[in-house]
C-alpha cells in the first residue's frame, strides 16, 4: 500500500469550492482524505511532504498541446513533451491530431495511447481530427475515433472552411457525445498573413493576418451552435471581437466556449518589432508585479520568429480584451498551444518560419502574473480554468480533489520568482520567446495517481 501526506499547504479545489490550509492524504493512487482527518487516517509508513506556504490543487490540465508524435519526432516526442508538462505542473495534456500521419483513424489513436502509456510522464488524452487527413473535405470516421478513445475532435492547425461540413461534424459529434474544438481561421481573409494586420505589420512590411479572420469563424461557430444545439469550443482566442461575440452568445444561452493562451494575453504585435519597441509601450505594465522590478529587461531583435504564432500576437487592445474575457468568465479555459519546432525551421526569415512556440513550462507563471498577481482573478478562479473547466468540457474524471478521485495533484508556489533558462527546458525544442524573462510563480511538485513524477527538490522540505 502506497500513501503520501501533504501537510500544511493551502489546498484549493475549485470543483468543491474548497480553499483553506489543510492536510491532504493520498492512498493507493486516490485522494483519501482532506483536512483534520487526513493525518489521523495516514498509515504508519506514510511518506510526508511539508508543503507549508505552497498551493496544493487538482493536477493541472492543458487541453491544447502538440506532442508531434508520430512523424515529427525531431521537434518533440511523447516522452519529452510530457516531461515538459510535468515540469510545468501539468498532470494531463490533450495532444492535437496534426501529426504525420494525422490522427484521423483508430490505428493512430491506438499507437499514441500505447506509446503514451509506456513513455509518457503525464496522462495523455488524444484529440482526433474532424476531417480526413485534416483536408476539410470529408468527415473523419468520428464514431471509430470515439471508440478508439479520443476525448475531442479538432482540425487544429487547420480550420474546416466548408460550413455544411462543420454542421455535419457537430451533428455526428453529438451522437457520439464528443466535444468539438475549432482553430478559428477564415482562409479567404487571412490568405498568407504572417502577423496581426495593423500598424506594425505595415511598419515591418509583413503581410497582415486580420482579426476578422478569426472573428468570422467564431461567428460561424456561434451560428452553428445555435442551429444544431451542439457546443463548439473555440481554441486560442486572440482578438477583441472574438471575446465580444462569445460574451453575447453566452448571454443568449448558446453552447459555446473559448480558451486563451499566455502569449496572447502577455505579448503584443509590437514584440515582432523587437524588444525596444515592445518595452517602450505595450510591455510597460507587464513586470509591475515583480519586486524589485528587474534592472535589465529581456531583449530580442525585430523579426524574431519566436514571436510568430497562429493566431498571431495582436494589439494591446486585443490583449486587454482577452484579459477581460478571462476575468469576467467569458473565456473559461487556459491552455498553452505548446507547439515545438526545430531550430533550423525557426532560424529563417520571418515569412518562412513555421507558426508556434513552446509553452508548457512557462504558462503557469505567465497566467499567475497576468491574472492573479495583476489582481484580475483569484487563485481559485485561475486554477478552475486549468482544472474543473477543461475536465468538464472533455468529460474527464479529473480536475478535482474529491475523496475517491484520482490523486493527480499539483503543488506550486505562486510567489516564487525565477528566470526561464534555455538549458533547463525538458522540451526537445527551444522556440520560446520567454528565455531570460523574470517570471513569478512556479510548480514545485507534480503528482499523478499518487506518484511524484516531478519534484523541484530545493523548494520542498521533507518532514
Ligand atoms: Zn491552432
Amino acid at each position: 500500500m502506497n500513501s503520501l501526506l501533504l501537510t500544511g499547504g493551502r489546498v484549493i479545489d475549485p470543483a468543491n469550492h474548497f480553499d483553506a490550509v489543510a492536510d491532504l492524504l493520498i492512498r493507493d493512487g486516490k485522494i483519501a482524505a482532506l483536512g483534520a482527518d487526513a493525518a489521523r487516517q495516514a498509515p504508519a509508513q506514510t511518506e510526508r511532504l511539508d508543503v507549508n506556504g505552497l498551493v496544493v490543487c487538482p493536477g493541472l490540465i492543458d487541453l491544447h498541446v502538440h506532442l508531434r508524435e508520430p512523424g515529427h519526432t525531431a521537434k518533440e516526442t511523447i516522452a519529452t513533451g510530457t516531461a515538459a508538462a510535468a515540469r510545468g505542473g501539468f498532470t494531463s495534456v490533450v495532444c492535437m491530431p496534426n501529426t504525420s500521419p494525422v490522427i484521423d483513424n483508430a490505428g493512430t489513436v491506438a499507437l499514441i495511447r500505447e506509446r503514451a502509456a509506456r513513455e509518457g510522464v503525464v496522462n495523455v488524452f488524444v484529440a482526433g481530427t474532424i476531417s480526413k487527413n485534416i483536408a476539410g473535405e470529408e468527415l473523419a470516421s468520428i464514431g471509430s475515433l470515439k471508440q478508439a478513445g479520443v476525448v475531442a475532435i479538432t482540425d487544429d492547425g487547420h480550420c474546416v472552411q466548408n460550413n455544411e461540413l462543420m454542421r455535419r461534424a457537430l451533428e455526428y459529434a453529438k451522437m457520439f457525445d464528443l466535444p468539438v474544438m475549432d482553430h478559428c481561421q477564415d482562409y479567404s481573409l487571412v490568405t498568407d498573413g504572417m502577423m496581426h494586420e495593423g500598424y506594425w505589420s505595415t511598419a515591418l512590411g509583413l503581410r497582415g493576418w486580420p482579426a476578422a479572420g478569426e472573428e468570422m469563424i467564431v461567428a460561424r461557430n456561434i451560428l452553428l451552435a445555435e442551429l444544431t444545439g451542439v457546443s463548439v469550443h473555440c481554441q486560442h482566442l486572440s482578438a477583441a471581437g472574438s471575446v465580444k461575440l462569445l460574451r453575447e452568445a453566452k448571454k443568449r444561452g448558446l453552447p459555446i466556449s473559448g480558451e486563451a493562451c499566455p502569449h496572447h494575453f502577455t505579448l503584443t504585435d509590437a514584440a515582432v518589432a523587437g524588444s525596444e519597441k515592445f518595452w517602450a509601450e505595450d510591455g510597460k505594465s507587464l513586470l509591475s508585479t515583480l519586486d524589485p522590478r528587474p534592472s535589465t529587461l529581456p531583449s530580442w531583435p525585430a523579426y524574431d520568429t519566436n514571436f510568430k504564432m497562429n493566431p498571431p500576437l495582436r494589439s494591446a487592445r486585443d490583449r486587454e480584451a482577452i484579459l477581460e474575457g478571462l476575468a469576467d468568465g467569458t473565456i473559461e479555459i487556459l491552455a498553452s498551444d505548446h507547439a515545438p519546432h526545430c531550430n533550423f525551421e525557426k532560424e529563417v526569415e520571418f515569412d518562412y518560419a513555421p507558426f508556434g512556440i513552446t509553452g508548457l513550462e512557462t504558462e503557469l507563471a505567465l497566467a499567475l502574473m497576468q491574472l492573479y498577481h495583476a489582481k484580475r482573478l483569484s487563485l481559485s478562479d485561475l486554477i478552475a480554468k486549468y482544472t474543473v473547466a477543461p475536465a468538464k468540457l472533455l468529460r474527464l474524471a479529473k480536475g478535482t480533489l474529491s475523496v475517491g478521485a484520482d490523486a493527480d495533484v499539483t503543488v506550486f508556489d505562486p510567489n516564487r520568482e525565477w528566470v526561464f533558462d534555455r538549458d533547463t527546458t525538458a522540451s526537445k525544442s527551444f522556440n520560446n520567446p520567454f528565455y531570460g524573462w523574470p517570471l513569478k510563480g512556479r510548480a514545485v511538485a507534480t503528482i499523478i495517481g499518487g506518484k511524484k513524477v516531478w519534484v523541484k527538490e530545493t523548494d520542498l522540505i521533507h518532514a
